[in-house]
């Protein structure tokens, strides 16, 4: 719904029709011209194109699944936080006023069903978070990957986190994306399939060695086994190898399973999958 609302103001705003690829390579500069542009021709819209924003505004809004506008949900949430958590707990927020020094980093899935704060009730300053696509650790690269390298070594170097642990999840669509993804290599998002192709490792060996079970189980073996991924991934990356080395900082897998309402965590190993699916 946000992307073809995104397009439709792109349209709107350039005033031409261009092609998917055309807009695609549209600069941050040219789109936010556009956007304004619009904005202050607003007032003199025509009666379609201005319907047609009054309709996608109300379809936002109806979608909305607290029933209100997005303002009032994100008002109502913080003065929430505010008062039950903030107010009532000086000393926790006068310290994190200060710094924070966390135990853990945790990799975990955008899903909105796996936040890592409310499954294992990190409180503020507890654990400090990367979310993606699936969950993944990238390997080692400066230039394809600087986001997650930054954050690996900003919590491994300067906050000196003790713990990095990676959460696959059941129901993965990243993952179920990786599977799907044809033998012949050909891919048909801009960024999604690219980036879980990170899991390809695992990908093969789900694909070898459980071909006897079902595609879900598949998927299922698959989320387990790109967090084994990731952790070798972590691997790749010299302040990790020397924490590990220096044993001031541990690697850890875990899956939570939303299905079951159940969690599992393991430490760095390299054994192949068994393909036990229990
Ligand atoms: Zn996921």
């Amino acid at each position: 719904m946000a992307g073809k609302f995104g397009k439709c103001m792109m349209l709107c705003c350039s005033g031409k029709v261009s092609k998917e690829e055309d807009m695609a390579n549209d600069s941050y500069e040219e789109a936010v011209a556009g956007l304004s542009k619009l904005l202050s021709e607003k007032a003199e819209l025509g009666g379609v194109a201005a319907g047609k924003i009054k309709q996608l505004t109300a379809e936002l809004e109806a979608a909305c699944s607290h029933g209100c506008n997005p303002y009032d949900r994100i008002k109502s949430g913080f003065i929430h936080f505010k008062t039950e958590k903030f107010e009532k707990d000086p000393t926790l927020y006068g310290a994190l006023a200060k710094g924070q020094s966390p135990k853990f980093m945790v990799f975990a899935c955008s899903d909105s069903r796996v936040c890592p704060s409310h499954i294992l009730n990190f409180q503020p300053g507890e654990a400090f978070m990367v979310r993606n696509i699936a969950n993944m650790v990238p390997p080692y690269d400066k230039t394809k990957y600087s986001g997650a390298g930054a954050a690996i070594e900003y919590a491994v170097l300067h906050l000196k986190v003790e713990h990095i642990v990676v959460i696959g999840h059941s129901c993965c669509g990243g993952i179920k994306g990786l599977m799907s993804i044809p033998d012949d290599g050909t891919t048909a998002s801009e960024f999604i399939e690219n980036w879980v192709q990170i899991g390809s490792t695992a990908r093969t060996i789900v694909k070898k060695g459980c071909s006897d079970l079902s595609f879900e189980e598949q998927c299922l073996t698959c989320e387990k086994e790109a967090v084994n991924v990731s952790l070798g991934n972590l691997l790749t990356y010299p302040f990790v190898r020397e924490g590990l080395l220096k044993k001031t900082l541990s690697v850890k897998g875990a899956h939570y399973d939303f299905v079951k309402g159940s969690f599992e965590l393991w430490d760095l190993d390299f054994k192949v999958t068994t393909c036990v699916v229990a």
